[in-house]
């Protein structure tokens, strides 16, 4: 018997951010026939945000050229924390406004597409095991630096969720239970030293009480920090060692934890600098238990920067197959 969805060879992802609103159109394969970006204006408030995700979705639809009924669905990956199976945004420090928001039945209802919601770095980590650096693996722990730090587990082929769909987040495992407050309000978490936000505020504290040339404390990002660490600036040097080595001590437990086969890295702290994934790698080779530190690599996210949207519109097909 023909399955009807195997005629449905594309699908619609929206990674939807603080800032902006990447949308892409998929094929099966993973690659992008097309894809666009839109400034979210996440203060306007949830009606003029949604409002826009469904115009750029409209948009990309036509601009790809697919027919609409070969389109298996639309995946919408979404800062947490979220209900993936009402499909739910329930609030978002970075979506003001935003309440138990039904943003899947919403735009299911708009478009008569299946539609899918997903914390986005769980969305990201279903992308990269599907089409990017995990493929063909069975146990993947995906970890994204930007902003800030998100996960997503792949046990057994399947993004892992836990009891309530909050497993993974790896950002909070607390690396070190005396440093610095964290936004979630606990301490030491790892977030709190290796995040771009992290990297960036200790540097300005470090700046704060010294005067480091050029370096203005107001206008610094984490890729600054990185660039005073490579011309030799002590303080930066010492923030970044800081966020590495905690990186390192995540990604050892995460290691010892879930005895996987590959550790995505992925986000734009990790993009920017190669030496990044390189100094956790070494870091768990050298402290990981042997039979664990030989079954695992450590590598580079392979979908780059559209790892979110390419996971998002990886949804569709992904829970299309969970459903066979
Ligand atoms: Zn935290």
């Amino acid at each position: 018997m023909t399955c009807k969805s195997s005629s449905k060879k594309y699908a619609v992802g929206v990674d939807l951010g603080g800032t902006k609103i990447c949308t892409a159109v998929i094929d099966s394969d993973g690659r992008v026939i097309t894809e666009t970006t839109i400034p979210t204006n996440a203060a306007e408030g949830p009606e003029r945000v949604i409002g826009r995700i469904k115009g750029t979705i409209r948009h990309v639809i036509r601009q790809s050229g697919v027919y609409f009924d070969m389109i298996a669905g639309i995946g919408i990956g979404s800062p947490g924390p979220l209900n993936w199976k009402t499909g739910e945004v329930l609030s978002s420090p970075n979506l003001p406004g935003w309440d138990r928001i039904p943003l899947r039945k919403i735009i299911q209802q708009s478009f008569d597409l299946p539609t899918y919601l997903e914390n986005d770095a769980n969305a990201a980590a279903i992308g990269e095991h599907r089409y990017g650096a995990g493929s063909g693996v069975d146990n993947m722990v995906y970890i994204t630096i930007s902003t800030g730090i998100g996960g997503g587990i792949i046990c057994g082929g399947r993004i892992y969720r836990g009891e309530t769909g909050m497993a993974g987040e790896v950002g909070h495992m607390i690396v070190n239970p005396g440093g610095p407050e964290c936004k979630c309000g606990n301490k030491g978490c790892l977030e709190a030293f290796s995040s771009g936000t992290a990297i960036a505020s200790r540097m300005r504290e470090r700046l704060a009480s010294k005067q480091y040339g050029e370096w203005r404390k107001d206008c610094l990002s984490a890729k600054d920090v990185f660039e005073a660490a490579e011309k030799g600036v002590e303080a930066a040097r010492k923030v970044v060692q800081e966020a590495i080595y905690y990186l390192g001590v995540g990604v050892l437990n995460l290691t010892h934890l879930f005895n996987p086969r590959i550790i995505v890295i992925g986000g734009g702290v990790a993009n920017g600098s190669p030496f990044v994934v390189e100094s956790i790698r070494q870091f768990v080779r050298e402290k990981a238990f042997r039979g664990v530190a030989e079954a695992v690599d450590i590598v580079p996210a392979g979908l780059g920067a559209l790892a979110g949207v390419i996971g998002a519109a990886t949804l569709p097909f992904v829970r299309e197959d969970e459903n066979r």
